[in-house]
């Protein structure tokens, strides 16, 4: 196989059609999307009917690399017969779930086939005794092997549990990766008690899901921060997530490239969407106008530990203000805790099969590996420190997609590959 690419994401999605609008036949004869799920959903754990996608629907998989493609988000909507209706709603942004079915749309549109139920385990690379690497065997969670002579992992983020959560029952404890699946389960009429970890996008959407889906229940949000706040929406700054200025961060010093990701981080992590923030708000307050207060904001606080006391779950924190301990007791907890920042394990892991101490990519996402190589393995989503703040997004998908294919047949036409060259 020529290609194989780990994730049906939107990255990897991106990908399929960028490869099937630009690369040789050939190419596109011989690559395969696997997906470790039984189906495509964008952000399956944080699926609520109200969540919103907060980059504009211009920024799909394809139109910003080419706006005539047939994959473009408002083709998908023309072809299930909604294009009026959205319009008329006069948004930018469209329901989480809506963007999830035009990613379904392009991955059975796409003529790169996408293969569902297969989670890989283990990347090896294929190296002979003596020469050059030559490709990648992949081993997948059925036992079967895929062997390729490019792989692409678009895998997403490892989710981060902190490690005072790590030794509470698993079923006690819900990464907002897994929110969604899990937290149905619960009684919706029963008096739960749940603690809600983090002051971001994500814990917030938690606390509200649960809040209007659990009307006995009691919830606390526990932050180590001074309060929730909104994203950083200055329309100056945004042009910062904008493909073109991958190359202007990419190029940039290494001091600078840090400044500019310290000043941008709350456009991206660490807030709220504002409607989300007053929805939240108001309703603190209306709650406390009728004496029915169900939500407890405790900011400024670290847990550091965590125990079970009979059936509670106990969450020690201290108080940053007075350095003084005090504790929560709860039934769930929900860890809006967010994600690894380091590569994730399998990169990691195949970085050290390669005697590499760092992982580091070319412009072009290639990882470097030493000595000759013929064989690619290209990294999407996970370089934030050298492509900039939008690497994880949604917003540079067209482009560096694009950017990826072009390499990919750029190091086939470098190489000669006599075979491929007819
Ligand atoms: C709750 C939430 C909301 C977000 N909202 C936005 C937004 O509005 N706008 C925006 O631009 N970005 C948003 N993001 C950022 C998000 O990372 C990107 O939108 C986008 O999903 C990144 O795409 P990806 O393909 O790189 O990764 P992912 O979307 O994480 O997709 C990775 C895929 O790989 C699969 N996979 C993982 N490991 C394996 C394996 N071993 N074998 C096989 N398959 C595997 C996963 O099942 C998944 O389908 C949001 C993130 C979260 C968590």
């Amino acid at each position: 196989m020529e290609l194989l690419a780990i994730g049906a994401g939107p990255a990897n999605l991106a990908l399929a059609v960028a490869l099937s609008e630009s690369a040789p036949s050939w190419l596109v004869d011989s690559s395969l999307v696997v997906e470790q799920a039984e189906d495509v959903t964008w952000q399956r754990g944080m699926m609520m009917p109200w969540a919103r996608s907060q980059v504009s629907f211009l920024k799909d998989l394809v139109t910003l690399r080419n706006p005539t493609s047939r994959f473009s988000f408002l083709n998908y909507l023309h072809s299930v017969g909604r294009l009026d209706d959205f319009i008329n709603t006069g948004t930018f942004t469209p329901h989480r779930m809506e963007i999830s079915a035009y990613l379904r749309w392009v991955a059975t549109e796409v003529p790169i086939p996408v293969e569902f139920n297969k989670k890989a385990v283990r990347i090896r690379p294929v190296r002979p005794e003596s020469g050059d690497l030559e490709g990648w065997q992949v081993t997948f969670s059925d036992g079967s092997v895929i062997s390729c002579r490019n792989l692409v992992i678009g895998g997403g983020r490892d989710p981060y549990v902190p490690e005072a959560f790590r030794s509470l029952p698993a079923e006690r404890v819900i990464h907002s990766t897994e929110f969604s699946e899990r937290i149905g389960k619960l009684d919706k009429f029963g008096a739960h008690r749940i603690a809600v970890v983090g002051a971001a996008q994500s814990a917030g959407e938690m606390l509200w899901s649960s809040y209007q889906e659990f009307p006995h229940a009691r919830l606390t949000l526990l932050m180590r921060s001074i309060g929730l706040v909104a994203y950083e929406g200055s329309k100056f700054t945004n042009e910062l997530f904008y493909p073109s200025f991958v190359g202007e961060f990419h190029s940039s010093r290494p001091e600078a490239r840090r400044q500019m990701l310290d000043e941008m981080y709350r456009t991206n992590y660490g807030g709220l969407a504002p409607d989300l923030l007053n929805s939240l708000y108001h309703q603190m307050y209306q709650d406390r106008l009728t004496g029915t207060e169900r939500i407890d904001m405790v900011s400024m606080s670290d847990v550091t530990s965590t125990r079970m006391d009979g059936d509670d779950v106990v969450l020690t924190f201290t108080d940053r203000r007075t350095g003084q301990s005090d504790s929560v007791r709860c039934d769930t907890v929900l860890l809006g805790t967010g994600f690894v920042r380091s590569m994730p394990r399998h990169i990691r892991d195949l970085a050290d099969s390669l005697g590499l101490a760092d992982v580091e990519v070319t412009r072009d996402y290639r990882m470097v590996v030493p000595g000759g190589t013929a064989a690619g393995c290209y990294l999407q989503g996970v370089n934030e420190a050298t492509h900039g703040i939008a690497d994880s997004l949604l917003s540079v998908l067209a482009s560096r997609s694009g950017e990826i294919a072009a390499d990919i047949v750029r190091h086939y036409e470098n190489d000669r590959v006599p075979s491929r060259t007819a």
